[in-house]
């Protein structure tokens, strides 16, 4: 056991992880969920909780939740129930929210996090429960002096809550999870998992313990943390707050905390944002979600792929490719079924990984396009790998084309065709470069000729630069060596 905070105490985490469903409707009524439309253009007197309005289950919504719980190895439970959680907010026009409490969806899962340099063998952390609910809206404090305006776009927008034991002990294996969700979440197709677009939010429970200590320490929870980063930020501050406390003799008080980024700070909330008395009672509006055994089995045999099942088959099928090769082609569900595309394509995986880990992610970076973008789709790009492995044309060649390919589309043979970058093997014109060189670098041409053979390289450079990457560089090298006689 270590203690994980450098403070000599160890750190108990749980979190709570709010994921918003993909769905097109709202989850009680048909409302979009699209992001970004002017305020409360996406609203009716269900989500605007007008009186008489009667909630209706989005089936598709329950669809993902239990694809989410399925995919975090929850057991999901035949009958759950809908709860009203009261409590006032200004974005909560019901008074209200609909959420699962004591049935919830599902249980008793694991998220399951990659071992890790001086750790390297995996580790679990509990899922205690997986349950719907809505969403509320948004209160917006800086659009007018003097007034805060509400937009309920958000309200009733499903959300799955997925809330971990406290069996985190660090805030590098909570930033370690919180990536793993993630990638589950995304791979099981059942969110966006946009941080920015709110779509994924967490909140911390996070006590502190002497290491060896078997009883909990007094909990705080942390709200407001936008990004993995603010998560890892505000769980060493808290700790390092709590250590502070007990170490001058006082003591932690039970309390919901808010992580400030500007100031790098956790304070305390207002003491309504800490109230935890719901008062919740079953929804009289919502029958009870019955879920038939056919029904979950039938989703868990659609499950894809998922992220760990995935990297065991590359490591598997592609023993050419290394842990990290691996760790970056899984990273994203798109990006593995491109590379997978690619692979079964060029019948090469050490190729194909290193042009999808080298051009495709570098021209995605520049263009701040997402895969599916990409102009270069694996088939054209498997049609430019087979022109270089037949040696028609250059792998600097290749390079260009496949630039010419991001920009404009079109099909390699084609544009290396127009654009004169067939590898040139004729040696004519081969020839004809290489005097020019010879005539532009008198210097290491000489040097060359006098016997300094490792300026070979450096002119085959020059005449590959020259022909804009379309000359053999193999039959380059044999021309050059028979200028010194050997
Ligand atoms: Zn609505």
């Amino acid at each position: 056991m270590t203690a994980a905070t450098g403070l000599g105490y160890e750190m108990v985490v749980g979190l709570e992880v709010h994921v918003h469903l993909q769905t097109a409707t709202k989850i009680f009524c048909g409302c979009s969920t699209d992001f970004g439309a002017p305020p409360n253009q996406h609203t009716c007197p269900v989500c605007l909780g007008l009186p008489g309005a009667l909630p209706v289950l989005n089936n598709h919504a329950v669809e993902l939740a239990i694809r989410a719980a399925l995919a975090l190895d929850c057991t999901v439970h035949p009958v759950s129930m809908f709860a009203r959680k009261n409590y006032f907010y200004p974005d909560l026009p019901k008074g209200y929210q609909i959420s699962q409490f004591d049935r919830p969806l599902a249980t008793n899962g694991r998220v399951t996090l990659p071992g890790h340099g001086d750790d390297p063998s995996p580790r679990a952390i509990g899922v205690t429960r997986l349950h719907m609910e809505e969403d509320a809206g948004k209160s917006i404090h800086d659009r007018f002096t003097a007034a805060t305006a509400v937009d309920l776009n958000r309200a009733g927008v499903p959300l799955a809550e997925i809330v971990s034991e406290p069996q985190i002990r660090s805030a590098s294996e909570a930033e370690s999870y919180l990536k793993t969700l993630k990638q589950i979440l995304e791979f099981a197709g059942v969110s966006d998992v946009s941080m920015e677009e709110g779509s994924l939010r967490v909140d911390a429970n996070v006590s502190i313990r002497l290491p060896g200590a078997t009883a909990l320490g007094t909990k705080t929870e942390i709200k407001n943390m936008n990004s993995f980063s603010a998560v890892v930020r505000a769980l060493d501050a808290e700790a390092r707050r709590q250590a502070d406390l007990l170490d001058s003799g006082g003591r932690v008080e039970q309390q919901t905390m808010l992580w400030d980024a500007t100031m790098e700070e956790v304070r305390p909330a207002r003491s309504k944002e800490g109230s935890h008395d719901y008062r919740y009672f079953p929804d009289p509006d919502l029958p009870p979600l019955v879920v038939t055994s056919d029904r979950i089995e039938r989703i868990r045999r659609e499950l894809p792929e998922l992220p760990a099942a995935r990297a065991a088959r590359f490591m598997t099928s592609f023993p050419s490719l290394t842990a990290y090769d691996i760790g970056v082609l899984t990273s994203s569900r798109a990006l593995g079924d491109y590379f997978d595309e690619l692979a079964a394509r060029s019948g090469d995986a050490k190729t194909a990984a290193n042009w999808v880990l080298g051009e495709v992610l570098a021209s995605l970076k520049a263009s701040g396009q997402s895969i599916d973008e990409l102009l270069v789709r694996p088939a054209g790009l498997g049609d430019l790998l087979a022109l270089v492995r037949d040696g028609v044309v250059s792998h600097t060649a290749a390079k260009q084309i496949f630039g010419v390919m991001a920009e404009r589309g079109g099909e390699p043979r084609a544009i290396a065709e127009r654009d004169g970058l067939l590898k040139v093997s004729d040696d004519d014109a081969l020839v004809r470069w290489i005097d020019e060189v010879f005539a532009e670098h008198p210097g290491e041409a000489g040097r060359f000729l006098r016997g300094e053979r490792r300026l070979q390289g450096v002119l085959v450079g020059f005449v590959m630069k020259k022909s804009s990457g379309s000359a053999d560089p193999k039959r380059v090298n044999q021309l050059l060596a028979t200028r010194t006689g050997s």
